[in-house]
């Protein structure tokens, strides 16, 4: 399949796998998996006859569908790294373009293949694990220079969001930067209005995949959109050069979650919705386009017809190795769309790419290697034929050297010089200068580790500079170490308060609203999952302490074991040994456990970056969890109280019945898992707390609702026992739905905003209690 046409071309068919969706109905009757083919893998679907084709029949069919490798139920995010997506880093790192794309139905695993779940570090996803892996091998290949950059767009309706964009926090609609397409006289393509955001290392990066994962929320939310009709495309672009040459390797990596593969005539939709699903299709649809077009060889490739296809040109039959993964569901509901899947991709795989290495001279670099071989050609004909010179250096010329000096040592170029031509008056000014630098930095470097020693006392202190200086690998034991410290800092000063609704909230809440959001907290299934992370932060946290004690005691030692082979090289040197009997066993045996101690602190280095990459990537998974924990609240206050037009009616409470309001399945929500009963939200609140009333607004009526509060006996004590101040459910506030405003045992204050938000606030208490009552499916 692949094959080396010429140096630098790597010419292959698209590469497709198939990943099964872990399901709890029994499958075994409809499906199997074969990795051991000759030809690579298949799955093979047993259906009846009438799903395959649209006729109704009873008689079973087969339908098979070859992969290069079929990933069943039990498959982990690892192996999926491991089998598909290394490959492709490999390919990126070598200056080779890449893609790897997820295609299926909604619900199917892209989101989880492609990003990972939300829910714990071993979830996370190729773009993550790449990341990591990208990182770690530029910081390994010390032959290479590189320099990273991020991008992540997002496509909804045929129109570009830049998702790295900062003004997506501005949160109103028309704020929402678009970004245009435009195509250059040699058809490539060009995203104006795209950020694409330097990222020197793997925090960075994974700081901005979570940036925009944020922002896809957010987004998702002004839009009205779900993020199942957007397609995502996350881009690492890779500048790789040997230092001092001025050939440099570009290549880009997309990693693609797609829109829902979905067909239309499936779903049960209206409106907007239709809308939404039409697009999708219609980019879908023209994808397949060009995969007909390209698995046919025609002439014409309809690549302009829609933006994914624009963006995706060259991953799709162009300078690019692509890959895709289908993911599929073996529910007997989805089996149709899942064999559609599967034939989509036996076309996709029929795509020849052709991928050149992105490699170009760099005129700019170029230039200034050219300018520096001449500088040093003249530099060293003058030392040859020159006259040395004999008066002293001038005050003007001290001052130059001086700036030179200092541009010299903040050039972070590594190939960067200090020309000083043959003057030998002027390189020896200049070592006196570099000579003054480094003690003033000695010094600065003392009082920093006393004032270390005396900030962290004995103990668990941080590795004194120095020490660290002298042991192997020291950067990252500073960093690793000091990283975790700091963040654990963090981390506990915000756990210190975490418990408390204010932190999860965001902004200040009146306490009405505050009360109702400790109530849907508790329900939320991201509360579990902000706890588990949080008791995994703990624990990593623990164990980050653990091993930084490790580190310390290894190099204490190693320090020890030095003193003792300087001693011992002093004795052997007192007693005059003669050079022949140099190999002295003790001082043998003391350097064979000086090494030892090394490869130990070596590996609890390696051990404590592990940790803190994890930290860091679970940190972050708790802030979007919160993030989204805030965003559903604030999506379902706003649906469960009037907005500002509609206060001073109180009556309205008495014709806001209540109905089945199908929602969109929310996981999120309390009382999930299917229908919910809600009221239909009067008027949809463009910004929920605008109108919200202070707290000492409300403390007035919250006595009373306290006066409510008492246990009842009509009502199974389970589903109440989970938090500490439980609303308890009373007859009263049950029937709250059929008693007249006159009758609420609340005072009303007479203003008409407060008034109104204390009958949205009984009302929404009422609907979450009614929903917590009915059964759940
Ligand atoms: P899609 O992006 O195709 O719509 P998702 O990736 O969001 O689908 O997956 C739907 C749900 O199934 C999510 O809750 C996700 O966590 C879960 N899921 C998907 N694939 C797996 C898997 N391989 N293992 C465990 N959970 C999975
Ligand atoms: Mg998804």
């Amino acid at each position: 399949m692949a094959g080396m046409a010429e140096k630098g071309t790597v010419k292959e068919t698209i590469q497709i796998f198939a990943r099964v969706k872990p399901t709890r109905e029994e499958t075994s009757k409809v499906y199997s998996v074969n990795n051991d083919e000759a030809a690579g893998a298949s799955v093979e679907f047993v259906v009846p006859k009438d799903l395959g084709d649209g006729y109704v029949n009873n008689k079973l069919e087969n339908y098979k569908f070859r992969f290069r490798r079929v990933f069943d139920q039990t498959a982990g995010q690892e192996e999926i790294f491991e089998t598909i997506a290394q490959p492709v880093a490999d390919r990126v790192l070598a200056g080779y373009n890449g893609t790897i794309f997820a295609y299926g139905q909604t619900n199917s695993g892209k989101t989880f293949t492609i990003t990972g779940g939300a829910r714990s570090y071993g979830d996370r996803g190729i773009i993550p694990r790449t990341l990591s892996y990208l990182y770690q091998h530029i910081i390994q290949d010390s032959t290479m220079v590189y320099t990273t950059h991020i991008s992540y767009l997002e496509i909804y309706n045929n129109v570009c969001y830049d998702l790295l964009d900062r003004q997506l926090e501005a949160c109103r609609l028309e704020d929402l930067p678009t970004v245009t397409i435009m195509h250059d006289s040699e058809q490539n393509i060009q995203l104006r209005n795209l950020s694409i955001q330097q990222s020197a290392n793997e925090e960075e990066a994974l700081n901005l995949l979570f940036l925009g994962d944020t922002h896809r929320m957010t987004a998702e939310t002004l839009l009205n959109k779900a993020s199942t009709r957007s397609h995502c495309i996350f881009t690492v672009y890779l500048c790789g050069r040997q230092p001092g040459s001025a050939t440099v390797r570009r290549s880009k990596l997309h990693l693609v979650d797609l829109a829902g593969s979905e067909r239309v005539n499936k779903m049960a939709l209206g409106g907007q919705l239709l809308t939404e699903a039409k697009y999708i299709n219609v980019s879908l649809h023209y994808l397949e386009q060009v995969i007909i077009s390209l698995s046919e060889s025609r002439a014409h490739i309809p690549y302009r017809n829609s933006l994914m296809t624009s963006v995706l040109r060259d991953s799709l039959g162009g300078n690019c190795m692509t890959t895709m993964i289908s993911t599929i569901s073996v529910d007997k509901t989805n089996l149709k769309e899942s064999m559609s899947t599967c034939r989509f991709a036996q076309r996709v795989a029929l795509i020849k790419n052709e991928a050149v290495l992105n490699e170009e001279e760099d005129p700019v670099l170029l230039i200034a290697r050219l300018k520096r071989e001449n500088q040093s050609l003249r530099d060293e004909l003058a030392m040859v034929t020159g006259e040395p010179r004999q008066e002293q250096l001038t005050q003007y010329e001290i001052q130059k050297l001086e700036v030179q000096v200092k541009d010299f040592l903040e050039d972070t170029d590594p190939e960067a010089t200090l020309a000083l031509g043959t003057d030998l008056q002027k390189i020896r000014r200049c070592f006196t200068l570099l000579k003054t630098i480094v003690s003033g930095l000695r010094q600065q470097l003392t009082i920093i580790q006393e004032k270390l020693g005396r900030a962290n006392g004995t103990g668990n202190e941080l590795t004194p500079l120095s020490a660290v200086a002298t042991a192997p690998d020291f950067i990252p034991l500073n960093e690793a170490v000091r990283g975790i410290l700091i963040s654990e800092k963090e981390e506990t000063e915000k756990t210190r308060d975490q418990d408390t609704t204010a932190q999860l909230n965001g902004p200040r809440l009146s306490i009405g609203k505050e009360e109702a959001f400790e109530i849907f907290m508790r329900d939320h299934e991201d509360r579990l999952t902000i706890e588990d992370n949080k008791a995994v932060l703990k624990q990593r946290y623990i164990e980050a302490k653990g091993l930084g004690v490790q580190v310390n005691k290894t190099r204490d030692s190693i320090n020890e074991l030095k003193k003792q082979l300087e001693m011992r090289r002093i004795q052997r040197a007192d007693q005059d040994h003669r050079e022949e009997e140099e190999q002295d066993p003790v001082e043998a045996i003391i350097l064979k456990q000086v090494e030892a101690e090394k490869k130990e602190f070596k590996s609890y280095i390696g051990d404590l970056k592990t940790l803190r990459t994890e930290i860091q990537h679970v940190q972050l998974l708790m802030e979007r969890a919160k993030v989204k924990l805030q965003k559903d609240f604030k999506e379902w206050w706003s649906e469960e109280t009037p907005g500002p037009q509609d206060s001073g009616a109180p009556s309205r409470l008495q014709t806001g019945r209540p109905s089945l309001n199908s929602k969109p399945s929310s996981p999120g929500r309390p009382g999930s898992g299917g229908h919910s009963l809600s009221y239909f939200p009067a008027h949809k609140q463009q910004e929920p707390y605008s109108h919200v009333p202070s707290a000492t607004d409300l403390r007035s009526f919250v006595p009373k609702i306290q006066t409510m509060q008492t246990p009842s006996e009509d009502r199974p004590a389970s589903s109440h026992q989970r938090g500490g101040s439980v609303l308890e459910l009373t007859p009263q506030l049950r029937d709250l739905s059929s008693i007249k405003p006159a009758d609420y045992s609340i005072p009303l204050t007479g203003d008409s905003r407060i008034d109104d938000d204390i009958l949205a606030f009984v009302r929404a208490r009422q609907n979450l209690l009614q929903r917590r009552d009915t059964p759940q499916q």
